[in-house]
């Protein structure tokens, strides 16, 4: 054992893997009910796509919190774990129709609404079901984020949500319909945001559109403002939990809730991300002509992260204590982006040695896939592995 991990254990099992420890997913889950403890009005629905390996989920689920679902199969996974119907809430740009078909048979709590053509597609299905939707309206605030582009969501050019200037419409068309009952507003504004700021001005944003609202006179129950807060990729050991104290403390502080509403967060990436690792195995050492390559089992297919957002996963070699030396870190795919870092320090490489891709608890595994034929990596919890 070098640190946190049973390497003993892990040297019987087939790379590359993830690896879920539980007392940190645990202890994330504690702080996150402890700090919304001190609201009573708060909820938070776990982002299942950041994470849906059933053992995963149904530690999430255990601990109390609801489920953000994006798609049917989401849905699916989140009832399977056990989440309460009543607990799930519905988001996504493009809902088939057998996936708000399921929504409304399991009578989930809400259907965040992204166009008019969608709500009336809920409004049809539902009527034929005899049921009656809860629908938000997913409002783009048209707020940047301090992230990476392909993971802002909030602005007026990207493809979610409603534009600000039809909110109003869109809440008068649901008005006139008979299957469909307006209880909320809901927004995400991006991820990995750690700059508090980026979600004080969603709360900004939020209170204006409130104000026009209720100049209106239309009452909101429910606001859900998404998630997006971020992990500290570069110090996972020093900064395992996300700092939910702050995060909530600014929605307190900047949200202004009437006391009837209900403020609901949808967390993914701060729930799971520093709970898992990528255990890979080195194939090769091989001499470049100005630098050297460590080649693992791992690529893109089990890690996609740093391929598609430049992502940064701190890497250690958990079964050297040789001097540091410096590598590009490469994955075994047939593509040039299969990179998992250019002059990263570990300690000392040779073939056989196994190296831990940290903070790979969210948007980790559930992203793999098969290209080039592999297989995918499983996931086994730390508590199988004792
Ligand atoms: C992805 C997503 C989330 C979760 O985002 P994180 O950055 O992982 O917290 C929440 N809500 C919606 C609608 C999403 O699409």
């Amino acid at each position: 054992m070098k640190g946190i991990f049973p390497i003993e254990k892990f040297r019987e099992l087939r790379t590359p893997f993830y690896y879920y420890d539980t007392k940190v997913l645990r202890d994330t889950l504690a702080c996150i009910k402890k700090e919304i403890g001190r609201y009573p009005n708060y909820n938070v629905h776990y982002a299942v796509k950041a994470n849906a390996n059933p053992k995963v989920l149904t530690i999430i689920r255990e601990s109390g919190l609801g489920a953000d679902c994006v798609s049917g199969g989401e849905i699916r996974a989140a009832i399977k774990a056990g989440v309460a119907a009543n607990q799930i809430v519905f988001a996504g740009v493009g809902k088939a129709d057998w996936e708000i078909n399921l929504g409304l048979e399991y009578n989930i709590f809400c259907f965040n609404v992204e166009s008019i053509p969608e709500l009336e597609v809920i409004n049809e299905l539902a009527a034929a079901q005899g049921k009656v939707a809860k629908v938000a309206f997913r409002i783009n605030p048209n707020v940047g984020a301090h992230t990476h582009a392909n993971i802002t969501t909030g602005l007026a050019e990207n493809k979610f949500g409603i534009s600000m200037q039809d909110m109003e419409t869109v809440i008068d068309v649901a008005l006139t319909m008979k299957h469909v009952k307006f209880i909320g507003l809901h927004f995400h504004i991006g991820s990995q945001i750690l700059d508090m700021g980026d979600f004080v001005a969603l709360c900004n944003r939020v209170n204006e559109l409130q104000d026009r609202l209720e100049a209106r006179h239309i009452l909101v129950e429910h606001i859900n403002v998404g998630g997006g807060l971020g992990i500290d990729y570069d110090h996972p050991n020093r900064q395992p939990i996300p700092d939910f104290k702050s995060y909530f403390s600014a929605y307190a502080t900047h949200l202004k809730l009437r006391p009837h509403q209900t403020l609901h967060f949808e967390l993914g990436r701060a729930v799971t991300g520093q709970c898992g690792t990528l255990i890979s195995k080195v194939l090769y050492v091989k001499k470049g002509a100005n630098k050297q390559f460590a080649i693992l089992d791992a690529g893109m297919t089990d890690l996609i992260r740093p391929a598609l957002y430049q992502a940064h996963h701190k890497m250690e070699n958990i079964t050297s204590d040789e001097a540091m030396q410096t590598y590009d870190v490469v994955g075994p795919i047939c593509e040039s982006s299969d990179v998992f870092g250019k002059a990263v320090d570990l300690n000392g490489v040779k073939r056989g040695d196994l190296i831990a891709l940290r903070s790979a608890g969210a948007y980790g595994e559930i992203m793999a896939s098969s290209y080039n034929c592999r297989e995918l990596p499983k996931g086994y919890t730390s508590e199988e592995l004792v």
